[in-house]
């Protein structure tokens, strides 16, 4: 009898739940009937609440007049429970009570602050960067917040772009399968859920291409080369349920992205159906004044509207201007009810419309931020996040006996650093610096000496000699170089990617003490550091680590955590080579190898291969792998191939490898890469410990987008490359496709 009420009343309820979703669309219809054309332009319409010196924005009653009059439908930068419920209730006051949307750059963590994006992407690990986006996305939500401006899906294969650590690299495979993980991070259990945020998948498109790497700039780009290597990773974040997308800065071939109808109504809204709105970039609307496509911030605002941007943020061009052009007849009130209707349904479906403080709850963000739950899930990932570079002679892991160990380096005792770029700083908070993470781990015995040696930008040696003699009292030497936190980031393009400052004389001198040296690379893009990848015998990039760096670092320097991280980006020897990427395409001159040497497509000075590749990374294990074995030689396009290998953990630690699987299509009417990531397994292995790894190879893996942009495939021959980097091929075979 009991489950039968049970029964009854889940029916109940899942029918409610039903009913209430087909209504959305009926629901937005009977709001928009409601509006004025002033209240649906409102809604297109997303201001910055930023604090400024006196206080929250909600000191400022000047600016919630617009709120009150119903001239917003979107505030960002506004945080905190407390806040947003205050800036809310003004929403409440206008005419038809539409709620606000609160939106935040919640890049890599919230309030607990998670490795930048690019070193999480170096983990591999798609379940990680799920849950790293989960804790955020729970943080987030619990602090009023609906929506963040992320992930950034944005292929990059330019380290001078300082944007690089925003995303997941140049890879478009990798970085497809990020976004989805991104995406259903944040999303969690779907909009509605008071622990889901909307994720906005950014920037629309191709930013990560701008002319030498330089933010903001220009595109060019093939058609071709856009379908095939940039847009894939925005439809998986269609696909995966995004409920937003950002456009960009930049044109692209001519045209800004803002104003891009092929890009946004043609594809986005109608190839790929998707069915959020999309948001333009901080002003970007206003910024096609200054690009020079039009004449005034009117004529900006009806391209943008046209081109199907949705929502205005900053540039104060919609607000203004969007009902007179209504009255000139210059844009159909249509397109502005499309756009409006987009915007309600996301707010129907957050939930706000039953109760517009649901997510403005001051107990419930006191309990979920900085939680011990979520400090522990930035520590797993920050681990994931590092890569071991090189490990010669085996310095590392540090044994903990040791005696005494220097600490050398301006980013030791760094803290703030540690953030990185975009992320949400919190006064008086406490990030774990090298040092605290070291003085944390090792026991009484083992004695730590600090030496800053030089600043990261200094021109000046006279810290080097104090640095010396601490290394040379040390049995191990530590040292933290790399950038500051904000050398890589928006707006920070650079023409010159080395090491900055002296520290790479510094790191020569502490290497000529002959004391085993170990040097830990702190840094939001792929740096060059030639001399040092030369002559150190051990090297980790560990980027930039968010609030548990420290204890990160000091477990993987110890062997508590083994890492596994593997290279999202090639990094170059030169910044010349750049863009250098693992998947070029060959051309049909001699290569490196061949005899003839006259002719080689190749610089004069400097071999054309990467200092590091993309998909490097050791271990402090070692893998073998063997036993390739192709289910069938043969492929017709609805069937597949099964591949097997073996897998064996040949070292004396436990450790996970990523196999990573590459193919080639061999010849085809449109050339295709020398290799191309398709697929990759992050396994664990005990040491000694063998496994069969399996992957299937369909129709799916072996399409490309052919002349006519069609994606598909082509009858002939396919290259299969497994490895343990993209130039560590360890197994190959071949099959052909009928
Ligand atoms: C960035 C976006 C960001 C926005 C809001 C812009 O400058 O390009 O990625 O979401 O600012 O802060």
């Amino acid at each position: 009898r009991k489950h039968h009420y049970a029964l009854i009343l889940f029916l109940l309820i899942t029918q409610g739940v039903v009913a209430q979703r087909k209504s959305i669309d009926q629901r937005v219809d009977s709001v928009l009937k409601l509006m004025t054309l002033d209240e649906k332009i409102g809604q297109l319409n997303q201001y910055t609440g930023d604090r400024d010196a006196t206080g929250p924005i909600t000191n400022n009653p000047n600016k919630l007049i617009e709120i009150r009059d119903g001239k917003l439908g979107s505030m960002l930068n506004v945080r905190g429970a407390k806040e947003t419920r205050e800036v809310q209730e003004v929403a409440m006051q206008s005419r038809l009570r539409i709620p606000l949307i609160f939106g935040l750059d919640v890049i890599h963590g919230y309030r607990v602050t998670f490795p930048i994006p690019l070193a999480e992407a170096a983990s591999w690990d798609l379940p990680a960067m799920e849950l790293a986006a989960r804790v955020a996305a729970r943080e987030t939500a619990a602090s009023g917040i609906h929506w963040t401006f992320a992930p950034m899906v944005d292929i990059a294969r330019d380290p001078r772009w300082g944007r690089v650590m925003e995303g997941a690299g140049e890879d478009t495979y990798l970085g497809s399968q990020i976004a989805i993980a991104r995406v259903k991070g944040f999303q969690g259990k779907g909009l509605g859920d008071l622990d889901a945020i909307m994720a906005c998948a950014k920037h629309f498109a191709a930013y990560g291409a701008a002319i030498a790497g330089r933010d903001y700039n220009a595109v060019d780009m093939s058609e071709h080369t856009l379908w095939e290597f940039y847009l894939p990773p925005f439809k998986a974040a269609v696909d995966a349920g995004a409920a937003t997308f950002m456009n960009a800065f930049n044109t692209l071939n001519g045209i800004p992205a803002t104003a891009n109808s092929y890009l946004q109504r043609d594809i986005l809204k109608g190839k790929w159906g998707f069915k959020g709105f999309v948001v333009s970039d901080w002003g970007s609307i206003g910024e096609m004044v200054p690009h020079g496509f039009a004449k005034d911030k009117s004529q900006a605002a009806e391209q943008a509207i046209k081109g199907g941007s949705d929502m205005d943020m900053e540039s104060r061009s919609y607000l203004p201007n969007l009902a007179k052009l209504v009255a000139e007849k210059k844009v159909p009130v249509a397109l502005i009810d499309d756009a409006v209707k987009r915007v309600l349904r996301k707010k129907f479906e957050l939930g706000l419309f039953e109760d517009p403080y649901r997510f403005s709850n001051v107990e419930r963000q006191e309990k979920e931020l900085n939680s011990a739950e979520n400090k522990k899930a930035a520590l797993s990932m920050a681990e994931k996040s590092m890569v071991l570079l090189k490990n010669e002679g085996q310095i590392l892991p540090l044994s903990k006996n040791l005696k005494k160990i220097a600490v050398i380096g301006p980013l030791a005792k760094s803290e703030e650093d540690m953030h990185g770029f975009w992320s949400v700083l919190w006064p008086n908070d406490k990030l774990i610096s090298l040092y605290q993470g070291l003085q944390d781990k090792v026991g009484k015995g083992t004695e730590l000496v600090y030496a800053k040696g030089c600043g990261i930008s200094d021109t000046s040696k006279t810290g080097f000699a104090e640095a010396i003699a601490a290394a040379k009292s040390a049995d191990v030497v530590i040292i933290a170089a790399g950038e500051a936190f904000d050398m890589t980031g928006e707006a920070k393009s650079k023409t010159n990617i080395h090491l900055p400052g002296v520290q790479e004389d510094l790191i020569k001198e502490i290497q000529a003490t002959g004391k085993p040296v170990v040097v830990l690379m702190m840094a939001g893009r792929p740096l060059i550091f030639n001399w040092t990848a030369d002559h150190v015998p051990s090297i980790l990039y560990t980027w930039w680590l968010g609030s548990e760096a420290g204890h990160a670092m000091a477990n993987v320097l110890f062997g508590d955590y083994n890492p596994a991280g593997k290279l999202p980006m090639t990094f170059p020897r030169d910044e010349g080579q750049i863009p250098v990427y693992y998947n070029y395409y060959s051309t049909g001159r001699p290569s490196m190898n061949d005899r003839d040497t006259r002719y080689r497509s190749a610089y004069l000075d400097m071999p054309n291969s990467p200092k590091f590749a993309f998909g490097h990374g050791l271990s402090y294990t070692t893998f073998a792998y063997s036993n390739l074995k192709l289910s069938s030689k043969q492929i017709n396009a609805t069937g597949q191939i099964k591949v097997d290998l073996t897998l064996k953990n040949t070292g004396k630690y436990d450790g996970e490898e990523v196999v990573q699987l590459y193919l080639q299509d061999k010849v085809a009417s449109v050339v295709r890469p020398v290799k191309e990531l398709k697929d990759f397994q992050k396994v664990m292995l005990k040491a000694g410990e063998t496994k069969t790894i399996s992957f299937t190879i369909n129709k799916e893996k072996l399409a490309f987008f052919n002349q006519q942009l069609k994606w598909g495939t082509e009858p002939g021959d396919f290259k299969l490359m497994i490895g343990t980097a993209s130039d560590q091929i360890k197994l190959e075979d071949t099959f052909v496709l009928n």
